[in-house]
C-alpha cells in the first residue's frame, strides 16, 4: 500500500507542478506581450493544461475505483467461501500482485475447509460404524440375558449361555478398546514420539501376547533380530502394531503352523516381517484390508472387528513409515513394516 499512496504523491505533486509552472508561464507571456492573438494563445495554452489535468484526474480516479471494485470482488468471494472471479492477474502491477496474492490466501482458506470438511466426514462415518458393530453385541447380550431371566434354565444350559455372554461382553470390550485407540490417535490427543530404540525389546513386548494363544495352537513362533538393532521409534505403539500383526498370524494360521519374526535394517528403512503359513489373502481382498471394520467374508467364524490392521498402519504412518503385505491363498502371508531409520 505504501508503494500505491508514494506514486500517488508523486502524481500530484508532478501534476501541482507542472499546473504551477504553465499558469506562471502564462501569466508572464500575458502581461508581457501587446499581441491579442498570443494573449488568446496563452489563454487557449491554460485551458487545455488544465483540461489535461482534469482527464487525468478522472482517469486516475477511474483506475483506483476500477481496482477497488477488482479487490472487493476478491475478497467477496473469499468471504462468501466461492472460487474468485477470473481475472487477468498482471503479476507486475500492485494490482496484480495484490489480486494474487488474495488467491493465494483463497486457496490456503479453501484447503482447510476442505480438510475440516474431510474430517467431519471421517467422524461421521466411524460414529456410523461404531453403532453398528456395538449393535449386534448388544443385541445378543439383551437375548441371552432375557432367556436367563424368563426361562428356568438346567444349571449347564445357564452355564452355556453365560459363557456366550462373556465372549459377547469380550468383544464389547475389545471394540471400546479399539474405539478409544483409534480416536487418541486420529484426534492427536496421543503424539507419537518415535526416539531411537532397540527393536529386540518392542519385538519382545509385541511376541508376550501371543505366545501363549501361539502355543495353544500348536504355532511355532521363530524370531530373528540382532540385539543392537535399533530404529527410531515409539514403544508402545510399535508394539501395539506389531502385536496386531502377529495376532493375525496366530488366529488366521491353522494348528501346527509357524511364523517367523525377522528385522534388517536397510540403508534408509528398517524393515520388520511378520510371515506366517496360514490361510493367505486372495488378491483381490489385500487393497481393503487395512479399511476399517472391514474382514473377509471367510474368517467371520474367527474372532475379531476389523480395527487391527487399521490401527498398525496409522500407527506406523504417523512415524512416517508404511506395511506391505505379499500373501498367496492357502500358503500363508507376510507383513512387513517399514520404519524410516532418521
Ligand atoms: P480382524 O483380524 O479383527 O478381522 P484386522 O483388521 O486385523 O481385523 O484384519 C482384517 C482382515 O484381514 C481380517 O479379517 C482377515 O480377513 C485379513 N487378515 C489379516 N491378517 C491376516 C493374516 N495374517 N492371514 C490371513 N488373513 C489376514
Amino acid at each position: 500500500m505504501k508503494t500505491f499512496i508514494l506514486g500517488d504523491w508523486l502524481y500530484k505533486g508532478l501534476g501541482g507542478a507542472a499546473l504551477v509552472a504553465a499558469a506562471a508561464f502564462s501569466a508572464l507571456v500575458f502581461f508581457c506581450t501587446e499581441s491579442p492573438l498570443l494573449r488568446v494563445g496563452t489563454l487557449v495554452f491554460l485551458l487545455l493544461i488544465l483540461g489535461i489535468q482534469f482527464s487525468l484526474v478522472l482517469f486516475l480516479r477511474r483506475r483506483i475505483l476500477l481496482f477497488t471494485e477488482e479487490i472487493n470482488a476478491v475478497i467477496d468471494s473469499i468471504v462468501n467461501g466461492e472460487a474468485p472471479p477470473a481475472a487477468q492477474v498482471e503479476t507486475e502491477t500492485l494490482g496484480g500482485k495484490l489480486q494474487y496474492k488474495l488467491k493465494r490466501l483463497h486457496a490456503v482458506i479453501s484447503s482447510g475447509r476442505g480438510r475440516i470438511e474431510e474430517e467431519k466426514q471421517a467422524l461421521q462415518e466411524m460414529v456410523s460404524d461404531i453403532s453398528h458393530q456395538v449393535k449386534t453385541p448388544v443385541a445378543n447380550l439383551k437375548i441371552y440375558n432375557s432367556t436367563l431371566l424368563q426361562h428356568r434354565l438346567p444349571k449347564e444350559k445357564q452355564q452355556e449361555f453365560l459363557e456366550l455372554m462373556e465372549t459377547q461382553i469380550d468383544k464389547l470390550d475389545f471394540l471400546m478398546q479399539s474405539m478409544v485407540k483409534m480416536s487418541r490417535l486420529e484426534t492427536g490427543v496421543i503424539a507419537l514420539s518415535p526416539k531411537p530404540a532397540a527393536l529386540y525389546d518392542t519385538i519382545g513386548l509385541a511376541l508376550t501376547g501371543i505366545v501363549l494363544p501361539a502355543e495353544q495352537k500348536g504355532i511355532t513362533v521363530e524370531v530373528s533380530c540382532p540385539q543392537a538393532l535399533a530404529a527410531p521409534h515409539d514403544r508402545k505403539w510399535t508394539a501395539e502394531a506389531l502385536f496386531n500383526l502377529l495376532d493375525n498370524a496366530v488366529k488366521y494360521t491353522p494348528a501346527g503352523g509357524r511364523i517367523t519374526v525377522t528385522a534388517e535394517a536397510w540403508e534408509t528403512v528398517t524393515k520388520i516381517t511378520v510371515a506366517d503359513t496360514g490361510r493367505g489373502i486372495p488378491e483381490g481382498h489385500i487393497a481393503q484390508i487395512f479399511k476399517r471394520f472391514y474382514r473377509e467374508p471367510e474368517v467371520h467364524g474367527t474372532e475379531g472387528v476389523g480395527l487391527g490392521l487399521f490401527l498398525s498402519r496409522e500407527i506406523i504412518s504417523k512415524q512416517g513409515g508404511y506395511i506391505q503385505v505379499k500373501s498367496q491363498p492357502g500358503k500363508g502371508s507376510t507383513f512387513s513394516v517399514f520404519l524410516p531409520n532418521a
